[in-house]
């Protein structure tokens, strides 16, 4: 029987819908999973789409693969991903491509990529993200790993990869070692930004407007039409339409209203902050999962903290609608500006040397943040590839400018009612921040040479001074 040209072990949702996507597209796939019932069942249920190679054993696996063999694991982050490179190691040849799918921890990867090529193996962390869908129908993929890896791996993802509306393959060689897990992470994590965003928008509209679900449905597959076009605005209007079957209400009313998370946010998060990089809408994204999850704490304080709310007050329905669609996109824009200057950080970091246009590129189709406006953030770093931050891009320059008035207004009625709006209100800040001509800072400095001879700049001299604060302390 023919060799295999790729493999993968791990047929859990992901996995499998990979290996169907593989072999939809012409490849022979070796198929393992663990309990082999999972292997069968695919066999069983999908075996006419392609060519598949089931085996019981990962030895009979390895065995099947045509070299040098590339093996696709797409098993749970963290130990069991260990446990399984652990188990290939010892089956594999100088030259062999372990691929990680899964969402591991870049500094996991680099740890793994560093121990296997000591061994001469090539170990590949790729970012993976579309969901199972994507994964079935094309996803976006974000691999890293050293770069002559790519050379026989990519045209293989690039084939199974969703494809940009020119055509382009939503997959490209990120960077070595962690950067294409990196990547994915903090694509991750401005997923949690824009979902944050989205739910401020319908929040606010909810009660400012007093609108059922399905009239807010209404608005947001209008705004679909748009420059928010995006899956996430797309499948918000889905979930506001969709009836509970059992009571016959909105089911976004009898959802419990706590946000799970799985950890990438979390990630992020602390990646912003070990790289001194502030992710503002990210992090209140994060932390927004975090509150709404402290049940306890909520009730304590429902009835008992004092609101002193006002009543919402605008122009008109319309006016208000329009403002909370121009505070989103503003509030967008800075999460995905935050987000480049994350990747930019990393890469500087470790070396990556990270195409950050690249990024905006393969996000275009196949994953959760796919949307029409990174086709403009893809321009933005066309037209300057060293660009500084995507605010000041003239195109965002100008789209922003024509928001920021209604931002202003939104952001004001969500702390006079009460209606909580952290990521508008935190995004506009940053935003405030970084156009302002002298922010406290200096007064922060003068409070840190005081308590500690910190030492200060001044404006007007170069060095570093320390002033004598009161002669007798
Ligand atoms: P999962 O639930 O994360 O993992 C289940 C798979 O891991 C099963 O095949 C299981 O084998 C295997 N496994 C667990 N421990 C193992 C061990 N010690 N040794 C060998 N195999 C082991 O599956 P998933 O949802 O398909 O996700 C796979 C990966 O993709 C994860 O890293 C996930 O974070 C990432 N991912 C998921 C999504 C998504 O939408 N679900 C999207 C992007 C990325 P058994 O069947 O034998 O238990």
């Amino acid at each position: 029987m023919a060799l295999a040209q790729i493999g993968v072990t791990g047929l859990a949702v992901m996995g499998r819908n990979l290996a169907r996507n593989f072999a939809r597209n012409g490849f022979t796939v070796a198929v393992h999973n663990r309990s082999a019932q999972k292997m069968h069942s695919l066999i069983e249920d999908h075996g006419d789409e392609g060519t598949f190679i089931g085996s019981e054993s990962l030895e009979e696996f390895v065995a099947s693969l045509e070299t040098p063999r590339k093996v696709v694991v797409m098993v749970q982050a963290g130990g069991p991903t260990d446990a399984v490179i652990d188990a290939l190691v010892p089956l594999l040849d100088q030259g062999d491509i372990i691929v990680d799918a899964g969402n591991a921890l870049y500094t996991d990867t680099m740890r793994r990529e560093k121990d296997l090529a000591s061994k001469g193996l090539h170990f590949v962390g790729s970012g993976v993200s579309g969901g199972e869908e994507g994964a079935l129908l094309g996803p976006s993929i974000m691999p890293g790993g050293p770069a002559e890896s790519y050379v026989t791996l990519g045209p293989i993802l690039e084939k199974i990869a969703a494809k940009a509306e020119d055509g382009t393959p939503c997959c490209v060689h990120i960077g070595p070692d962690g950067a294409g897990h990196f990547v994915k992470m903090v694509h991750n994590g401005i997923e949690y930004a824009d979902m944050q965003l989205i739910g401020e928008a319908y929040d606010l509209l909810r009660q400012g407007l007093d609108l059922e679900p399905a009239e807010i449905a209404d608005i947001f597959a209008e705004w679909n039409q748009g420059d928010l076009e995006s899956f996430l605005i797309e499948i918000t209007a889905e979930v506001l339409r969709q009836t509970d079957a059992r009571t016959g209400k909105a089911l976004v009313d009898v959802i419990k209203d706590e946000a799970g998370q799985k950890g990438t946010g979390r990630w992020t998060v602390k990646s912003g902050l070990d790289l001194g990089v502030p992710i503002t809408g990210i992090a209140e994204a994060t932390f927004a999962r975090a509150i709404s999850s402290q049940v306890a704490q909520r009730q304590a304080a429902r009835g008992v903290l004092a609101g002193d709310a006002q009543e919402f007050a605008f122009e008109s329905r319309d006016a208000f609608i329009e403002d909370v669609r121009l505070a989103l996109y503003a509030s967008k824009v800075v999460a995905y500006a935050q987000g480049f200057d994350q990747i930019r950080a990393a890469s500087d970091e470790y070396d990556w040397d990270i195409a950050l246009g690249d990024m905006a590129k393969i996000w275009r189709e196949g994953c959760i943040i796919r949307a029409r406006f990174l086709d403009r953030i893809t321009e933005a770093f066309e037209r300057d590839a060293a660009l500084s931050s995507l605010l000041v891009d003239p195109y965002f320059v100008d789209e922003v400018a024509g928001s920021v008035a209604a931002w202003r207004r939104v952001v004001a009625q969500s702390a006079l009612t009460g209606v909580p709006a952290p990521a508008f209100a935190s995004s506009l800040a940053y935003y405030d921040s970084l156009r302002a001509e002298r922010l406290p800072a200096a007064l922060i400095q003068g409070q840190r040479d005081f308590f500690g001879a910190h030492t200060y700049k001044r404006v007007d001299a170069e060095g570093t001074f320390h002033t004598l604060w009161s002669g007798d302390r």
